[in-house]
């Protein structure tokens, strides 16, 4: 029996994981979870997983539980160090953003596995985590469906024979769209995603490929791969998702269905491939698969990506809070989908190599950034 603690379990992946792990009534158990500002939603959720503690956004709210409630941030961490029993734990984050890194860290120094969907973690602080995973000897298992494929092709591989970790990217909402025609695109068009059902930041991540940005930097962190050796390329399927290249040139891929459950299920079971209910499997007849060029001019924010993954130090967790000021911006409809680049690309360019690198200059500067660039447009965090 494993005890999960479900960070951000009322969001997409929170609920896919809740739905994937109740058909192991025996394997898994929900110890805790924190869910989001639909209570109605939240109430259902814990009615279904019945958790010892639950953690709510605002301290005024309540919801109908014999759970012990705890509130906001400092709740957060309260579930990563909960402890219920002699079980192994793991703490699957799938909260949104920057708010997933500090509750990553005290689950780490708690002895609990991380099943990682936040990779706003890695992004702000890869070494940082890396270091603390070694150190308290727990597992970090990817979610995210195509670190979850390279993970399954470097299975039993000596990473010396790799030669390059090809990341698929489905193109997002704009994928056939010019340059030009991003000018005047709403919110609406661009939370239409044309293959994953996701969170609003995700989506629109996906939509400017910074999400394929950050995965690089992910992939970077998670199999110690230097840039050089991370490609991406457009496959408007999501069939694949993703492939690793060997240096005899054998080619592996990872198949399957564009759902998280599947993904999300590996996680959790590692190393073992436990039998999926309710899924049927992908029909190969009649199956077209497209690989194309995803190209860095088209999508300037993928090229920001690998320059801050590069220049290392604080850079991605620049990138990182700038886009993520950026997108509520844009979801607010207070800017256009082409400034989220521009304000990025306006922060990314100044120089932060005389900050060192720490968890404390991490968060101080994450938070200046957002809070800067929110006030311009007459918002705050
Ligand atoms: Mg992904």
């Amino acid at each position: 029996m494993v005890d999960l603690y479900i960070l951000g379990a009322s969001g997409s992946i929170g609920t896919q994981t809740i739905d994937i792990i109740s058909n192991y009534p025996k394997l898994f158990r929900v110890v805790g979870m924190s869910v989001g500002h639909d209570l109605v939603k939240a109430e259902e959720l814990v009615k279904k997983v019945n958790p010892e503690i639950v953690c709510l956004r605002y301290l005024d709210t309540k919801i109908n539980t014999n759970a012990k409630l705890v509130y906001g941030d400092d709740g957060l961490l309260e579930i990563a160090r909960y402890k219920s029993s002699q079980n192994k734990a793991i703490l699957v984050n799938a909260l949104v953003g920057s708010s997933g890194l500090v509750p990553t860290i005290e689950a780490i120094k708690n002895h609990k596995d991380i099943a990682l969907a936040n990779k706003e973690t890695l992004v702000m602080a890869g070494d940082l985590i890396k270091s603390l995973i070694k150190k308290y000897n727990v597992k970090l298992t990817p979610i995210d469906s195509e670190h979850n494929a390279i993970w399954q092709c470097l299975k039993g591989e000596n990473k010396k024979q790799v030669n390059k970790l090809i990341i698929t990217a489905s193109g997002g909402a704009f994928r056939d769209k010019s340059r030009a025609e991003l000018e005047n695109v709403s919110k609406d068009d661009a939370l239409k995603h044309p293959n994953w059902q996701m969170g609003a930041k995700i989506t629109i991540d996906s939509a400017t490929m910074m999400n394929k940005g950050f995965e690089v930097i992910e992939a970077h962190y998670l199999f110690d791969m230097p840039y050089s050796k991370i490609d991406t390329i457009m496959h408007k399927e999501s069939i694949v998702h993703s492939l690793v290249l060997f240096s005899d040139l054998s080619l592996k891929a990872l198949l399957g269905h564009a759902d998280m459950r599947i993904p999300i299920l590996y996680a959790l079971s590692y190393p073992k491939h436990l039998k999926i209910k309710n899924i049927k499997p992908l029909d190969l007849n009649n199956l077209n698969l497209t690989f194309n060029e995803l190209s860095k001019e088209r999508f300037p924010l993928l090229k920001c990506a690998y320059y801050c993954g590069e220049k290392g130090g604080l850079y991605p967790t620049v990138l990182n809070a700038a886009n993520e000021a950026a997108v509520s911006l844009f979801l607010k409809n207070k800017i256009k989908f082409l400034e989220i680049e521009e304000i990025v690309i306006s922060y990314i360019k100044k120089d932060y190599t005389n900050i060192s690198y720490n968890i404390e200059n991490i968060l101080e500067l994450d938070d200046k950034i957002k809070k800067e660039i929110l006030a311009k447009y007459g918002d705050n965090l």
